[in-house]
């Protein structure tokens, strides 16, 4: 069997940074899966749809085409019908739009078989809200990571302004507030702390301390 680090929480917890770095060290497979939430979010925005419309959403999630390209410095972009979106993909709005239509069971849908064919040897690392429950149930790890909603706030609004993104913090914590509220109360698919996963609250330690616990649980 190829092994699966499933590593799901809420936004801002760390989990991209720590799975991309755990990715790499091992050699493994990386799926940022809020990313295709986002840039499917992209698309609804280009696209006009009602957000409400779950037929019209799910149409759209079957007309589309989402690839992940890797760029000259190494790091993953996104491709929408073809075309780059990854400098859109991190912006507020993309965000919010990305956590109302992942609320649709058949936006969800649409979305696994892509996910599902991200599992490669040597291995995978999944990161998002529902790997380890939904869509990669059987992982051979799961990791639960979480901080408390103003350290997630804080971590947010300083990658925004290291990007050249203007942001409130006050606003940046209250949207994380709103989309955890959204993500964990959706019918399909909750943002859950798996059975079999291990939680870990990352509030007080570093990127580097976090990846070293979670490398740790992966040799026993
Ligand atoms: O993780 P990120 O902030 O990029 O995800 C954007 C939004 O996509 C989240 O707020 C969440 O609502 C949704 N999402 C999801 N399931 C995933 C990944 C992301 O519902 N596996």
């Amino acid at each position: 069997i190829i092994p699966v680090l499933t590593i799901d929480g809420p936004s801002g917890s760390g989990k991209g940074s720590i799975s991309k770095r755990i990715a790499e060290k091992l050699g493994w497979r990386y799926l940022d899966s809020g990313a295709l939430y986002r840039a499917l979010g992209v698309a609804a925005i280009r696209s006009k749809v009602d957000l409400k419309n779950e037929d019209a959403l799910a149409d759209l999630v079957r007309d589309i085409e989402l690839e992940f390209k890797r760029t000259e410095l190494g790091n993953w972009s996104v491709l929408l019908n073809g075309q780059e979106v990854q400098n859109e993909l991190q912006t507020e709005q993309v965000g919010d739009v990305a956590s109302k239509i992942a609320v649709f069971k058949r936006v969800r849908d649409g979305l696994l078989a892509k996910q599902q064919s991200f599992l490669k040897p040597p291995g995978l690392v999944a990161d998002g809200r529902d790997m380890g429950s939904v869509v990669f149930p059987t992982a051979t790890h799961k990791v639960y990571l979480t901080a408390n909603a103003a350290e997630r706030g804080k971590r947010r609004y300083k990658q925004l302004i290291e990007k050249g993104i203007s942001a409130n913090l006050t606003d940046v914590i209250q949207d994380i507030e709103r989309r955890d509220e959204r993500d964990k109360n959706r019918r399909a698919s909750p943002l859950v702390v798996p059975t079999d996963a291990v939680y870990i609250d990352s509030s007080l330690c570093t990127i580097e301390e976090v990846v070293q616990q979670v490398l740790n649980l992966l040799k026993n």
